[in-house]
């Protein structure tokens, strides 16, 4: 397996692209990243030549890996050519909106935006307005984008801003709290109830690991923001329509949040968010309300079309019960091969999304446990080494994930996400046979 291409392209990157690549996370693989020349099926081939199963898939927004559907691709050829886009508004997204609204039930209206992050930067002005407070609750650990809100450290009320050029005071207004952790919500409603606008939590903290939620956390959330008039805002930004199928992970979770915040699946591969809710929290944005929201791309015809075709055809094809089954098989085919190879290691994920977290110090009885990856279920015998927390992920063997495992992973041809941190994502183009691949590679690697 040779690099050249990758490694002169890297060269060429590091002078025009700050730390040659246009998101941070694309250059955790050292000494450079592979440069991607087209995906194909659930493979991808790197400017070498070299194929890999990818498990990376866009890091969220592909449900079907690199082989989009046949209507899928129709409906993004036509809109590019008829366009591309207008300034005005377009069928498109009355169709998009009216799919969204029909199939979660916590969301009657959409703003569609152009990203994850604009969606999150908007439901939290959105809640601050509705509310007239300011602080927002997050999750140590959580992940809502690069936005000056959220990108936060510390803990609880001693929070600062994680990354140089955000204010101190918009960490000010930051109450960040541990994921599971149902003592430090009730403290935080008590110490601040009447100056919380909203809580903002991942169902499932996705981006750090697959952290899933423990039993009842979800409704103790549901049940604070309720009692002291606060939002309750999902950021389904990588669960919706991946998790729960059509439903998202509030369906499967049976929660119903104030707001929900979309992102990569809706867009069918193209840059998109949306912002989702009831009529009278929704029309509080321009121009039915004050809330000011715009932008001169959102509800791009291209991204409507490629997302809502992309959703539809999950709608009639059996796509995410497709996905659900391999998903399943590579859980429990990881779940045989740690306990014989690496007993302290804990098998995460749901659905279409799996991630081996290198934790230390579990037992190394596998005696009732949780048989496809941690399902926090509290009498297994594992549940106390299952991570609850961003920081128990955090508390894992990173290096040797991301030094040792991750490029032993690329040689056997098998490209996972680029750190301990990011979600793997199964997709409707991946096969029986490369999930075999797949967990031959782990038995080699582990
Ligand atoms: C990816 C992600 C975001 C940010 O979305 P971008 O499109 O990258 O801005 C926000 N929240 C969650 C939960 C995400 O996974």
């Amino acid at each position: 397996m040779t690099h050249e291409q990758s490694r002169d392209l890297y060269d060429r990157a590091l002078s025009v692209l700050p730390g040659g690549v246009n998101s941070a996370v694309r250059a955790a693989i050292e000494p450079y990243p592979p440069f991607v020349e087209r995906g194909d099926d659930g493979h991808v081939i790197d400017a070498d030549g070299n194929r890999y199963i990818d498990w990376v898939m866009g890091l969220g927004p592909l449900l079907y890996g690199h082989d989009t559907p046949q209507p899928v691709e129709a409906a993004i050829q036509s809109h590019a050519s008829e366009g591309p886009m207008y300034g005005m508004p377009t069928e498109i997204e009355v169709e998009h909106a009216e799919f969204v609204a029909r199939h979660v039930p916590s969301v009657e209206m959409l703003r569609f935006v152009n990203s994850g992050t604009e969606a999150t930067v908007s439901a939290c002005r959105l809640a601050r307005a509705h509310t007239g407070r300011d602080k927002i609750v997050v999750m140590q650990g959580g992940y809502h984008g690069a936005q000056e809100t959220t990108l936060v450290e510390g803990e609880y009320d001693d929070t600062r801003p994680s990354s140089p050029g955000i204010p101190q005071s918009f960490a000010d207004e930051t109450l960040a709290i541990p994921f599971n952790d149902e003592e430090a919500a009730h403290r935080v409603f008590e110490d601040y109830g009447d100056e919380i606008a909203g809580v903002l939590v991942e169902p499932i903290l996705a981006n750090y690991g697959i952290v899933r939620p423990v039993d009842g956390y979800h409704e103790t959330l549901r049940d604070l923001t309720d009692e002291h008039d606060s939002l309750l805002i999902f950021d389904e930004v990588i669960t919706g329509f991946r998790v729960g199928g059509l439903q998202c992970a509030q369906g499967k979770f049976g929660i119903e949040p104030d707001l929900t915040t979309f992102g990569k699946l809706i867009g069918g591969g193209f840059p998109v968010g949306a912002i989702g809710g009831p009529a009278r929290l929704m029309e509080q944005f321009t121009p039915s309300g004050d809330v000011f929201q715009a932008g001169t791309f959102s509800g791009h015809p291209v991204t409507m079309a490629a997302g809502l075709e992309s959703l539809r055809y999950a709608a009639e094809h059996d796509v995410h019960d497709h996905i659900h089954d391999l998903g399943e098989q590579l859980r429990h085919g990881l779940a045989e091969i740690v306990e014989e190879q690496a007993p302290s290691y804990t098998v995460t994920g749901t659905d279409g999304m799996f991630k081996l977290v290198f934790t230390r110090g579990a037992p190394d009885s596998f005696e009732d446990h949780c048989e496809g990856g941690c399902a926090q279920r509290e009498d297994c015998p594992r549940y106390d080494h299952c991570p609850k927390t961003g920081a128990d992920v955090a508390a894992g063997e990173t290096d040797r994930w991301r030094r040792v495992f991750w490029p032993k992973m690329k040689d056997e041809g098998v490209f996972l996400s680029q750190n301990q941190f990011e979600s793997q994502f199964v997709t409707y183009a991946h096969t029986d046979e490369d999930v075999e691949t797949t967990l031959e590679a782990y038995k080699e690697a582990l």
